[in-house]
């Protein structure tokens, strides 16, 4: 059985890998974390377990953290899971250079997974983008769009970051060197081999990306629509379970898939 903590079990994707932890047969909940003051602490999520506000102890009973909470929990949230010996995936998104350097930092001593998402096709997809990126010279303009629920709190989303590493990878060079200002924000003709991104935000939508690659007279889309968060979630649960035991270090999702 693998021990399984949830790190924002209040949340939309808590509640979901929460779900999804209880459904699998080789997975055991080890318990469920919420920020101090959330009204869902106390709230009962198993037998003998409620949702509690403090990640130390659920560490210490966990073999993998499960994190989607808000980059601000972060530093909190890897200390437990070092202090706990617990193996972290960190789904959350928003992160800047120095979360990832407190990634890194921990990555030495526990196994981390990060990854701006977990869906199996997103991986798939982020290599596609690198092959294309690769293939095609800088007549061919990057555009990487994408459409998220009215609630999501940063843009671009964490994905679409991503994906545009994924572009930079397949052209040689850093994203910063190549990503581009917001095309409002910065009128004018567009620089050749600039990566541009633009967001959406709408409704209830779970996530959609699209890659545009347009060049001269014609135009190829590279596109991934989540249908619902279930596929996170399971990729999430999915990443604990290929986690568990591992040496430290950081990975990624596509080692899992092994793309
Ligand atoms: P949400 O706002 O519904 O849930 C986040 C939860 O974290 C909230 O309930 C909040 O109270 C809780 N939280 C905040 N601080 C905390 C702390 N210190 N300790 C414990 N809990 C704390 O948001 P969501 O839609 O569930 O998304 C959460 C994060 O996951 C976002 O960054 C989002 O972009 C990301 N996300 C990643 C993927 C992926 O595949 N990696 C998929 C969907 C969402």
């Amino acid at each position: 059985m693998i021990k399984i903590g949830v790190l924002g079990a209040g949340g939309r994707m808590g509640q979901a890998i929460i779900a999804e932890v209880q459904a699998a047969p080789d997975c055991w909940l080890a318990g469920g974390v919420e920020r101090p003051g959330h009204p869902m602490c106390g709230n009962i999520i198993g037998e003998g377990l409620v949702i509690c506000a403090n990640a130390a102890p659920v560490a210490h009973k966990a073999d993998v953290l499960i994190d989607f909470t808000t980059p601000a929990a972060l530093d909190e949230h890897l200390r437990a899971a070092q202090d706990g010996k617990a193996a972290i995936l960190i789904g959350t998104t928003g992160l800047e250079p120095h979360h990832h350097a407190a990634i890194d930092a921990a990555a030495r001593t526990i196994p981390v997974l990060q990854a701006a998402n977990t869906a199996l096709g997103v991986s798939l997809l982020a290599a596609l983008v690198e092959q294309a990126a690769r293939a095609l010279d800088t007549g061919w303009d990057i555009e990487i769009s994408e459409l998220h629920h009215r609630h999501k709190v940063d843009a671009p989303s964490g994905t679409a970051l991503f994906l545009g590493e994924a572009a930079a990878k397949g052209r040689g060079a850093p994203l910063e060197t190549l990503r581009l200002p917001p095309h409002e924000s910065s009128p004018g003709a567009r620089r050749a081999g600039g990566i541009g991104f633009a967001s959406l935000r709408g409704g209830s939508a779970a996530g959609d990306h699209h890659v545009l690659l347009a060049g001269e007279g014609e135009r190829i889309t590279l596109s991934h629509v989540a249908e619902s968060r279930d596929i996170f979630a399971s990729g999430a649960v999915k990443a604990a379970r290929w986690l568990s035991g591992r040496k430290p270090g950081r990975y990624r999702m596509a080692d899992i898939f092994g793309i």
